[in-house]
């Protein structure tokens, strides 16, 4: 079923509000997702298209220097937990260093990467010394024909070898993220469930969402959380839940008898906004305050024209304090505008 969203009516005032993140309705923002690059070396058929992708030119994407900028400033106004996503954040020039610079950033308790793995095999190490807590790495199939097609042309074997170097660098915990593909993985989830049983990981089953560049893999239709469970307590039996922090995205689960947890993350069939926590920093220098929603809000260019550390905070506070309260997504809508590689996912 698809539930869509109402927005409270009550609406806190910011006049007198403390200088923190915080929305209009008395949501606090501690979670930024930062996507260092618009590119990567995959091309996911859910994600971009096989061909003609648009990637903006470097001049557009923010400087090592002007992100540091950005994100020290919002780890003043209260954000804890960062997270390294793209397009592909490994393939960013100077990933380590950034990591080394933001963790010494006062308040910053977590850094953590969302990639797809490539190239951890051997990054892993250096990014754990620099100060990246953890990784979630995207795979959506166990089987490596498959995996080539999903992301059009990915080498599984390298993939898994990056997973099994986060863990040996002492990175946890361990979560793979798999999107739910109708016809070309639903039958599938077993596999990457069944990693529980010898792993402590956390796998976490996405329903897709419409983005641009979704492509035709989006009108095969949803598969939703709940249809993931059932095929997996087909194989495994009933699922127990387990406790699961509330701005989490994910609603946790357990197979009777594996080490690790299940995950559903269902942002079109049981949405999550109202313990939303997060904004998103684009490559180019974007605050969104909604995945999928347009809104957004420009620091590159203000950057570029010189605005004081002053000005930069007060366009934060303005512009997380009007964060949409829902994502206003219902199944079968297509979204238009920038895709989830350009937004960062
Ligand atoms: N390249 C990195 C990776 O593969 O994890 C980070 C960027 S990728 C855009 C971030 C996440 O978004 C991945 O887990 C990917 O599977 C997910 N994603 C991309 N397009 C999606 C879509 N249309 N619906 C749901 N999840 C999507």
């Amino acid at each position: 079923m698809v539930q869509t969203l109402t927005a409270p009516t009550i609406q806190i005032q910011r006049q007198g509000a403390p200088k923190r993140a915080q929305d209009a309705y008395g949501r606090f923002m501690t979670y930024l997702r930062i996507s260092l690059t618009d590119r990567c070396n995959f091309r996911c058929v859910y994600c971009m298209p096989a061909t003609g992708m648009q990637f903006q030119p470097r001049d557009e994407i923010l400087t090592d220097e002007e992100l540091l900028r950005v994100v020290h400033l919002c780890t003043k106004l209260g954000f804890r937990k960062l997270r390294l996503t793209g397009g592909e954040p490994t393939i960013r020039p100077h990933l380590v260093d950034l990591i080394r610079e933001m963790k010494k950033f006062p308040g910053v308790e977590e850094i953590s990467m969302t990639t797809n793995g490539l190239l951890l095999g051997r990054m892993a190490q250096d990014l754990r010394d620099a100060g990246l807590d953890r990784v979630n790495v995207s795979i959506d199939t166990l089987d490596a024909e498959k995996f080539k097609l999903i992301t059009r042309g990915g080498r599984l074997d390298l993939v898994l070898q990056g997973i099994e170097a986060a863990q040996e660098a002492g990175m946890r915990p361990i979560k793979l993220n798999a999107v739910v593909v109708k016809g070309h993985n639903e039958h599938e989830v077993a596999d990457l469930a069944a990693l529980t049983f010898k792993h402590d990981w956390e796998v976490r089953f996405l329903e897709i969402m419409p983005m641009e560049g979704v492509g035709v893999v989006y009108d095969e239709g949803l598969i939703t959380s709940e249809q993931t469970q059932a095929e997996l307590e087909r194989q495994f039996g009933q699922l127990f839940p387990v406790a699961t922090d509330p701005s989490d995205p994910a609603r946790l689960w357990q197979i009777p008898g594996a080490k690790g947890k299940i995950g559903f993350i269902s942002p079109i069939s049981a949405p999550f906004c109202a313990s939303c926590n997060r904004v998103r920093l684009t490559a180019d220098g974007k605050l969104r305050l909604c995945l999928l929603r347009q809104d957004e809000i420009d620091f590159r260019d203000h950057l570029r024209a010189g605005a004081s550390d002053h000005d930069l905070e007060e366009m934060l506070l303005a512009g997380i304090w009007r964060k949409p309260w829902g994502h206003g997504i219902a199944e079968g809508d297509r979204q238009i505008g920038r895709g989830m590689s350009q937004i960062g996912g």
